[in-house]
């Protein structure tokens, strides 16, 4: 059966549409200024103590859906989507109160959840990098009593979150530790600091497996922290360029 004219148009149509279609949706996803980079390692990665489904769900809807809504939120305000996370963070107060809260909870969250999947990594108790070394090591001895100690405070900080929230390392830019834990996605940021490392206490961090018990998953999280990553966030606090 001889091709006719109507069905050729209608196979280059299609065959146009097939090619469009990816960079239609790559449009769509990079519409606004703030994107969601992939995950830096495989969403099993950190099994057993963070499950794939958890991290698929956490990376690919909750963290996607705040990089969506700060999207929206910065929308019809230009001055302030040409500014840099960080900045933006650190000036709530100067951004227009339409839009204020929306920042607030999405920024944050975009901020928290790209700094969170960094300072993890597979590796374990016992790899090499399990544990952390040099300045940073000397660091956590000086400011917060030792790693066991560090994590003994912070576990406590984290179970002690009334609700959502964070917990976080600080850090100055002359290298000074400290705890501090935030509601919600409100993080250290909006206060001008530099955040070293940070655990999501949000159920959505840790239900599936966890269920109601957020000391356990804090405990089994240092498991999956990858100290050569926050060493590098350590060294870039000092020199001044830790942005998020
Ligand atoms: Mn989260």
């Amino acid at each position: 059966m001889p091709l006719d004219r109507r069905t050729l148009m209608r196979g280059s149509a299609a065959l146009a549409a097939a090619a469009l279609a990816p960079r239609a949706a790559f449009a769509q996803a990079a519409a606004g200024p703030f994107t969601l980079a992939p995950l830096p390692y495989a969403a099993n990665a950190l099994e057993p103590h963070i499950d794939a489904k958890t991290m698929e769900i956490h990376h690919d809807r909750h963290h996607q859906a705040y990089v969506n809504n700060l999207n929206a939120a910065v929308k019809d305000h230009g001055q302030v989507a040409a500014m840099p996370l960080q900045d933006i963070l650190a000036k709530l107060g100067e951004v227009p109160e339409s839009v204020r809260t929306a920042i607030r909870n999405n920024g944050g969250g975009h901020a928290n959840h790209t700094m969170f999947w960094q300072v993890m990594g597979p590796g374990g108790a016992g790899s090499p990098g399990s544990a952390p070394a040099g300045a940073l090591a000397e660091a956590i001895t000086r400011d917060l009593g030792g790693l066991d100690k560090l994590k003994t405070d912070f576990n406590g900080a984290g179970t002690r979150v009334f609700g959502s929230g964070w917990v976080f390392v600080t850090v100055t830019r002359d290298g000074k530790l400290a705890i501090e834990s935030k509601p919600n996605q409100d993080t250290p940021l909006m206060e001008g600091k530099r955040v070293l490392f940070g655990n999501d206490v949000w159920e959505h961090a840790y239900y599936l497996t966890y269920q109601n018990r957020r000391p356990d998953y804090l405990a089994a999280w240092w498991n999956v922290v990858s100290w050569p990553k926050v060493g590098e966030r350590y060294a870039a606090a000092t020199a001044g360029t830790l942005t998020i």
